[in-house]
């Protein structure tokens, strides 16, 4: 039973099957109703024509024996029943008189006096004076009245015909129904098929093309030209796909395609690189991952605003891919592309599958920087950038995606601190430092949250008697396991890794809080707090300095603020435009380091400052290097020049203090007058001071 169940559903998985089996049966029926409409219609027919014979035969008789009844001839009324009887339609007959009293019966020779009809018909016929039918059993019973010629009621005749010849008639017409229903059937079964199956073939049509769109490729169309629902359906299908398609395309160009630039974007890179170093790997050859970031892009990004920056990072992404394009057809056709990829910001990635030796990457490499030093025309401005190019080779400076863009972006790094339009590649020890790095950056995080920063001060003295004159807060972190670490160790890490802001606005806030509670002692002396250029850049800047101001009530003249002056060269229109409002409410400005930079002159007497740092590294040559010593001079002049104050720093030695005296600096920081120390060491020092000064001049 099963497989006959399965056999069938399997069967019928098939609409045209479906349907064909669905019209064989309709024509099957149709045929089977219209035989039996058919049959009983004739045999109605055939039923008529005999009861009509039948009765005609009665009436007949009837008409023939009426003398004999009336004559009481019982033997020429047998004779004629008899012969009347052996016609072959009619099986058996009697007659009876006017009160029903058999006369004679064909079935019996003798004659059956005195026996009483009870055919019901015989009652009816003789009571109506009217012939009488009935079928019973496929036999036609008829009773007609007999008349005497003078009209009188005398008896009635019974006569039985069988139907054989009509049963016999249906057969053979039904036999011949069937016949022509089963030729008929031949011939049309396979006819329906076929319109089933053309009519439902493009139902296929689109079962397969779904098939395919959903396995294979969504390039299938259909073509049916029905006129009717199938190919609106088809049409509608041929549409759904086209969108789809369109979708799914759009769908890849956002997943895979950077909008700016369209060029590949990160995900695709990495997976392009995945499998160009897997087949490194198995064919045993060596390939290049470059990291690319432009140099000063946010600085020009900051300036043309955030549209014309878009435009610069696309001809940036032009030159890239010509220069990609020249190197791969100066290799020849062999092997494959390079790729040239966006990952973000101003951050491009280069994948050679193929190269022969570390030069021929150096070259490269170098050709990209060059094509990116050439001047960009962004709306009519000439636009200078530079780029950093960081290598790492494949598969011997890893060989998976992540890694090795990790290894070609600390390789980039390195270009980049060396100073910005160069190239490095990978070594392993970068990955030991960036390693330390990362753990001193965790670390980092814990120190600005478990208050392990502190401050300790630094004095500045007038460097003509050596009193104070004020203090430079400098941090310092309480490191769990190393101890007291300087800013060198950890400023850096907290620049790259943005900590900078915390730590520089706790920083400012401690120191002045400081400053305030030594003021309120009378204790008043400036304070200055070092800012890094990450914090200075913040927006909001100066607004947070007014704010840390008023909260801690130190007054805003006793509030230094220190520059680097790389910072103060970085874009001095935003520098103006940061220091002017806190200079407005009496907060003083420094150059720190001030001669390490390269600052231009004629912008520097336009910098809103009040004081020059002598950075110490001129402090501690000068008396031996002529050089370092003309630097100090002319750092002397300048300030005089613009009427600004000069603190030279690193002052170790009496020699250094009496050569600077000298030339006219005005204070003095350095560990001749103290190291930086915990404020409660400085105020003692602080107060000593200021006692010794009042104590010189009442003497
Ligand atoms: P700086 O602002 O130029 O600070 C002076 C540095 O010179 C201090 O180093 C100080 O200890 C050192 N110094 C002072 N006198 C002498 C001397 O006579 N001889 C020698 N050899 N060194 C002397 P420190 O504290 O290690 O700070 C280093 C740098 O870290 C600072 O240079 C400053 O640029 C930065 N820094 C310090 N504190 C902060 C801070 O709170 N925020 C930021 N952003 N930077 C800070
Ligand atoms: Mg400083
Ligand atoms: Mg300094």
């Amino acid at each position: 039973m099963a497989p006959l169940h399965s056999l069938i559903s399997r069967f019928m998985r098939s609409l045209t099957m479906k349907f064909t089996v669905m019209t064989a049966f309709l024509m099957i029926a149709t045929a089977a109703l219209l035989m039996v409409i058919e049959n009983s219609s004739d045999r109605q027919e055939h039923e008529a024509v005999l009861i009509e014979r039948a009765g005609m035969q009665a009436q007949l008789l009837a008409m023939n024996v009426s003398e004999d009844i009336i004559a009481d001839d019982i033997d020429r009324l047998q004779a004629r029943i008899s012969r009347f009887t052996e016609r072959a339609d009619i099986n058996e007959a009697f007659i009876a008189d006017a009160r029903r009293q058999m006369l004679v019966h064909s079935n019996t020779a003798d004659p059956v006096h005195s026996s009483l009809a009870t055919d019901p018909l015989v009652v009816m016929a003789l009571g109506s004076g009217e012939t009488r039918f009935e079928i019973r059993d496929d036999v036609v019973h008829v009773a007609a009245p007999i008349y005497s010629s003078a009209g009188r009621l005398t008896g009635v005749v019974h006569t039985q015909s069988p139907m054989d010849e009509l049963v016999a008639a249906g057969r053979e017409a039904l036999k011949r129904h069937m016949l022509t229903a089963v030729v008929a059937m031949l011939i049309l079964l396979p006819l329906a098929a076929a319109l089933v199956y053309f009519s439902l073939r493009p139902i296929g049509q689109l079962t397969n093309a779904a098939r395919t769109a959903s396995s294979k490729s969504l390039d299938v169309r259909l073509n049916v030209k029905t006129g009717d629902e199938l190919e609106v359906l088809a049409n509608a299908f041929n549409r759904m796909l086209s969108r789809i398609d369109s979708n799914l395309k759009r769908i890849h160009r956002l997943a895979y395609v950077d909008m700016i630039t369209e060029l590949p974007n990160r995900e695709r890179f990495r997976k392009e690189v995945e499998r160009v170093t897997r087949k490194a790997v198995e064919e045993d050859t060596t390939g290049a991952v470059m990291f690319l970031d432009l140099d000063r892009f946010k600085r020009v990004n900051d300036s043309l605003g955030i549209g014309e920056g878009d435009r610069l990072l696309e001809m940036v992404a032009r030159r890239l891919r010509e220069i990609a394009r020249g190197f791969d057809l100066s290799k020849g056709t062999q092997g494959e592309p390079s790729m040239v990829a966006r990952l973000g910001g101003d951050e491009f990635t280069l994948l050679v599958p193929h190269i022969e030796s570390s030069a021929e990457m150096a070259r490269f490499a170098q050709q990209i920087i060059n094509a990116v030093s050439r001047p960009f025309d962004v709306s009519g401005h000439q636009v200078f950038l530079g780029i950093s190019v960081g290598v790492a080779v494949f598969p011997q400076d890893g060989a998976e995606p992540e890694s090795l863009l990790r290894h070609a972006d600390l390789a980039m790094a390195h270009a980049k601190d060396s100073g910005g339009n160069a190239m490095h590649f990978f070594e392993q020890s970068m990955n030991e430092s960036a390693f330390e790095r990362l753990v001193l950056e965790n670390e980092l995080r814990d120190a600005v949250k478990n208050d392990q920063l502190t401050l300790f001060y630094q004095p500045k003295v007038r460097m003509n008697d050596g009193v104070i004159a004020g203090s430079e807060a400098l941090v310092r972190w309480n490191h769990p396991t190393s101890g007291l670490l300087a800013p060198g160790h950890f400023i850096e890490a907290a620049e790259e890794s943005g900590l900078i802001g915390e730590i520089g606005d706790w920083v400012l806030r401690e120191a002045c809080q400081q400053a305030a509670a030594w003021a309120s002692e009378g204790l008043i002396l400036p304070a200055a707090v070092n800012v890094s250029a990450m914090q200075f850049e913040r927006p909001g800047f100066a607004d947070n300095v007014l704010e840390t101001l008023e909260q801690t009530g130190l007054p805003p003249e006793l509030l230094e603020i220190e520059l680097t002056e790389s910072i103060a060269m970085r874009d001095p229109q935003r520098v103006i435009d940061q220091v002017q409002p806190l200079r407005n409410r009496g907060v003083k400005f420094a150059i720190d380091d001030f001669g390490t930079g390269h600052s231009s002159l004629s912008y520097l007497t336009r910098m809103p400052f009040d004081v020059f740092k002598i950075d110490q590294s001129f402090v501690r040559s000068m008396s031996q290097d002529p050089h370092s010593r003309a630097v100090v001079d002319t750092i002397l002049a300048l300030a005089k020049a613009l009427k600004l104050k000069t603190v030279a720093e690193g002052v170790e030695t009496s020699e250094q203090l009496a050569a600077l005296r000298e030339e006219g600096a005005t204070l003095a920081q350095g560990y001749l007058f103290s190291k930086p120390v915990p404020a409660e060491d400085f105020e003692s020092y602080a107060r000593a001071s200021l006692e010794d000064d009042v104590a010189a001049a009442s003497a």
